[in-house]
């Protein structure tokens, strides 16, 4: 692709964005003795104010906590347990809103705290909520800061990393633009180590060898690296956003973006529209369970859209409750599908492999004949 072709897909998709996610990490804010970088905080400031300017709504969502806490709290190295961890960044967050806030006002606006669990986006009246939120905070013109809620956060309710929150955040939001800010000029195409390694500049579709392409490291301050940003962008991407990795030291980099400049690696969305609702089926809610499918189900829910009847479940794992999310894998143990179950775990056990007539002697009439409707399930292959 010519240098001016790669240049008006970004700014044909720059322009269609009208919501802006931008993730920010650890080391991008910070300076070598764990202090925020208070002068990079404020010319992000400047460039996200520019965005706003350009009329579009921006989500930051920011690391830094643990890190700053750790440089306040003058720690000698990054704690290893969870409750000094969490200790860190509620001394640290209270300092990094502080110092946005401080920078947002110098353009007539402000910071406003968002902290999340994951567990705010599986329940869909708080998924719902946070939507309303942010949408609310556009509409008074601050400037949702979002972050772990770091305090409350235990291993299983982890998001796993700022990355991962950050594709949840875009998926919020019908094809949000989202940029992922690090120390790292974007995906390369050998280690980071080679000097003949360099920037990939576009990736059209996801593919499963890009992952090689992730260097095993973690930096020392952040918990992510560039296996936990592929499998952000994997998320978000598959679901309709396209995705930019761009290192967050660079002067202007995200005007620079917005201008349509090659700059850092740009993943585009995969085509398919994915509604909000299938969405949140589909990539944020956990599954609870497993149901293993048949030949018949698996061709009829991936290549005829249809729903999934008891007849084609071979077996049933896990405990579920009624209208729980479940994970539909097929005879190879690929996972297919994922929908919101009408039975519970006992009573899928009960019906699965019947034929319709046998259905209601089965469970009494109140019975529907579908046990995942179409309009609550999402194919996850092609
Ligand atoms: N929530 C953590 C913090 O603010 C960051 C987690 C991450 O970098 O992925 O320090």
């Amino acid at each position: 692709m010519s240098q001016e072709t790669s240049k008006s897909t970004r700014r044909a998709i720059v322009d269609a964005a009208r919501t802006v996610v931008i993730k920010v990490g650890t080391n991008a804010l910070s300076r070598e003795d764990d202090t925020l970088d208070v002068d990079r905080i404020a010319s992000l400031c400047e460039q996200v104010h520019l965005v706003r300017e350009s009329g579009r709504n921006v989500v930051v969502v920011s690391s830094g906590a643990i890190g700053a806490g750790i440089g306040l709290l003058k720690l000698k190295e990054r704690p290893k347990d969870l409750p000094h961890l969490q200790a860190a960044a509620a001394t640290g967050q209270a300092h990094l809103i502080r110092v946005y806030d401080d920078c947002f006002k110098k353009h007539g606006c402000h910071a406003a705290q968002v902290l999340l669990t994951a567990n705010d986006f599986r329940h869909r009246s708080r998924y719902l909520n946070v939507r309303n939120t942010l949408t609310t905070l556009f509409e008074y013109g601050a400037v949702p800061i979002v972050n772990e809620n770091d305090t409350v956060s235990v291993a299983e309710i982890k998001f796993g990393d700022n990355d991962q929150l950050a594709a949840m955040v875009a998926n919020l939001f019908d094809g949000a633009l989202l940029i992922i800010l690090s120390v790292v000029d974007g995906l390369l195409d050998g280690h980071p180590s080679d000097p003949a390694s360099r920037v990939i500049p576009l990736v059209r579709e996801w593919d499963d060898s890009l992952g090689k392409l992730a260097a095993p490291v973690r930096s020392a301050r952040g918990s992510g690296g560039m296996q936990s940003k592929l499998s952000a962008v994997r998320t978000a991407t598959d679901v309709g956003h396209d995705v930019v990795i761009a290192n967050g030291t660079r002067p202007n980099v995200i005007a620079d973006l917005l201008a349509g400049e090659e700059v850092g690696t740009l993943f585009l969305a995969h085509p398919r529209k994915v509604p909000a609702w299938k969405r949140w089926i589909g990539y944020t809610v956990k599954p609870r369970g497993r149901l293993v499918i048949d030949e018949g189900a698996r061709r009829a829910i991936v290549e005829r859209g249809k729903s999934l009847l008891p007849v084609g479940i071979r077996s049933v794992e896990g405990h579920f409750s009624r209208g729980e999310l479940v994970s539909l894998v097929d005879l190879q143990g690929i996972e297919v599908a994922r929908g919101l179950c009408n039975y519970d775990a006992r009573d899928t056990r009960l019906v699965a492999g019947k034929k319709r007539d046998d259905l209601a002697g089965t469970l009494g009439t109140e019975t529907t004949e579908e046990l995942i409707h179409r309009d609550n399930l999402v194919v996850l292959v092609q």
